[in-house]
């Protein structure tokens, strides 16, 4: 077994990430298999070394170790663009020069508002009809043409409602040549992991993930959502609530065992 935590360093780590990498660690440990880490770090305008540095210090803190070096996304956009070489040259990708604004504006039906899906909302497919001929296009935003995607692949096991209800995703986003989906699933099949333990928040990604691994002929690892970790309101804990950083309960004493204890194993 391999599984894998794969934090993106733009803020602390919080009581959510430590359940995600705690429980990683474990399945791994339980069977004598391999915890990675990996750093994804696409986002280079929100990345920062100091943040990268902390979750290294706080992972370690926790008792976790890994194989170094550790794979670090931003040194991968060769891999990511053979990839989507590979789907642009079947006709599954489109330049999009669409803006949020445009987007919404487009999206919202008068009464309802506009339909969200994993990413926010839901492409209205304005730029569908855009050239997918000659070479790739590197100067825009690429999509996924979802239903031609789903078309493509054996048992088309997407149904047009799911499909509908996802949207035509960006794989590779204007200013980074790739996103956080076409990225995540690389690596995890060129790491071999095995099993991916991942939030629930992330659950709605994961049929985008597991189309992208048969379209690039990628094995599927079993996929494990947990549950989230809540404030005392009930609000899940963001990158932004410094409040719950794993650096602030060990500045204000907490040990490794507390931590586990907090977010309950
Ligand atoms: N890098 C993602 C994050 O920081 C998680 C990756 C994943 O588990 O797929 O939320």
């Amino acid at each position: 077994m391999i599984t894998r935590f794969a934090p993106s360093p733009t803020g602390p780590l919080h009581l959510g990430h430590a359940f995600s990498a705690l429980t990683a660690w474990d399945m791994a440990q339980a069977v004598g298999g391999t915890f990675l880490l990996r750093i994804e770090d696409i986002d280079q305008s929100r990345a920062r070394q100091a943040w990268e540095a902390q979750i290294y210090d706080d992972l370690r803190w926790l008792g976790l170790t890994w194989p170094t070096p550790v794979m670090r996304q931003s040194d991968r956009l060769d891999t990511y663009a053979d990839a989507l070489d590979h789907l642009w040259d079947r006709g599954l990708l489109y330049p999009c020069t669409c803006n949020r604004r445009d987007i919404l504006a487009a999206a919202s039906a008068p009464q309802e508002g506009a339909p969200m899906g994993p990413d926010g909302v839901v492409y209205p497919g304005t730029c569908r009809q855009m050239s997918r001929t000659g070479p790739r296009p590197t100067d825009t935003a690429l999509r996924l043409d979802m239903q031609r995607a789903c078309q493509t692949v054996e048992n088309n096991y997407l149904s047009k409602e799911t499909v509908e209800a996802i949207g035509d995703v960006v794989l590779a986003r204007r200013d980074m040549g790739t996103s956080y989906h076409l990225s995540v699933v690389v690596d995890d099949a060129a790491q071999g992991v095995t099993d991916v333990v991942r939030g629930q928040d992330l659950a709605d990604a994961t049929p985008i993930h597991i189309l992208l691994q048969h379209l690039l002929g990628l094995p599927t690892p079993q996929y494990h959502h947990h549950r989230l970790i809540r404030d005392d309101q009930g609000k899940r804990l963001a990158k932004r609530d410094d409040a719950r950083a794993l650096s602030l309960y060990r500045a204000q004493g907490a040990t490794p065992r507390d931590i586990r204890h907090m977010v309950g194993i």
